[in-house]
C-alpha cells in the first residue's frame, strides 16, 4: 500500500540512472507542481524553519503565477523542471516528451538564466522516451524515497508516514497546491520537528553528481 509513499529497493534497482536518494547524509526537501496561490504560504513556513527546497515547478503554473514564481527565486530556493502541463508522460510519444521537458527549461532559462539540471515527471510515471529525453538534455531524473503525503488533506497520514519512512538521506515530496494547502504547514512543521529528533540534517545544496 505505501509503495508510492517509499519506493521500493527493486524499483530503485531496475534504473539506476535516476536519483532516488541523496548521495550525501543529509535530507533533500522537494516540493511540486507551483507555483500556485499556496505558494507565498509554504515560502513563510520554509522561512519559518530556515529551510531551502528545491521547486520542481510545470512550465504552465510559471506562465500562470509568475509573482509567486519570483518570490521562489528571491528566497534563494532552486527551481527545477515539473514537464509543461502536468501531464502522464508514460502515455506520451518521443515528441512529447521532448516538449514537455525542452518547453518548460526554456522558460525557466529565460527567466532565471539557469539552465535545470533535474527533471521530475508529473505523478513519478514515465517511459522510454522521457529517460531519453532527460539524457537529451544533460539532465537527471530526480525521484523521491518518501512522498510526505501532504496532499492527502489527511495529516495523520503525514504523521504515520514521516515516522515510518523519514530517513537521513531522504528525498522528500511536499507540495504547493491547492489539495496540500490545509495542511502543509502542520505537516512541515512534524517533518522538521522529526528530523531534529532523530539528529538528521537538511541539505541546503543538492549537487547532481
Ligand atoms: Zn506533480
Amino acid at each position: 500500500m505505501d509503495f508510492l509513499y517509499k519506493p521500493p529497493q527493486f524499483i530503485k534497482a531496475v534504473f539506476p540512472g535516476i536519483i532516488w536518494n541523496n548521495s550525501q547524509d543529509r535530507i533533500v526537501l522537494t516540493i511540486d507542481d507551483g507555483p500556485s496561490e499556496n505558494t507565498f504560504r509554504i515560502l513563510d513556513g520554509l522561512e519559518r524553519h530556515k529551510l531551502k527546497a528545491i521547486f520542481f515547478c510545470t512550465g504552465k503554473n510559471i506562465e500562470k503565477h509568475f509573482n509567486e514564481f519570483n518570490a521562489i527565486i528571491k528566497s534563494g530556493h532552486r527551481i527545477e523542471n515539473h514537464g509543461y502541463s502536468h501531464k502522464r508522460l508514460i502515455l506520451r510519444n518521443k515528441k512529447n516528451n521532448l516538449r514537455e521537458i525542452s518547453k518548460t527549461n526554456a522558460i525557466i532559462k529565460e527567466l532565471t538564466g539557469y539552465n535545470p539540471e533535474l527533471f521530475r515527471p508529473p505523478y513519478g510515471l514515465f517511459n522510454y522516451h522521457t529517460l531519453h529525453a532527460v539524457k537529451k538534455y544533460n539532465m537527471k531524473m530526480m525521484m523521491w524515497s518518501f512522498l510526505s503525503g501532504d496532499h492527502t488533506e489527511d495529516f495523520a497520514q503525514v504523521r504515520r508516514l514521516t515516522d515510518s519512512y523519514l530517513e537521513k538521506n531522504s528525498i522528500i515530496v511536499m507540495h504547493d497546491k491547492k489539495k496540500s494547502y490545509e495542511i502543509f504547514d502542520q505537516s512541515l512543521e512534524y517533518i522538521a520537528k522529526t528530523t531534529k529528533e532523530k539528529n538528521f540534517v537538511f541539505s541546503s545544496n543538492f549537487i547532481v553528481n
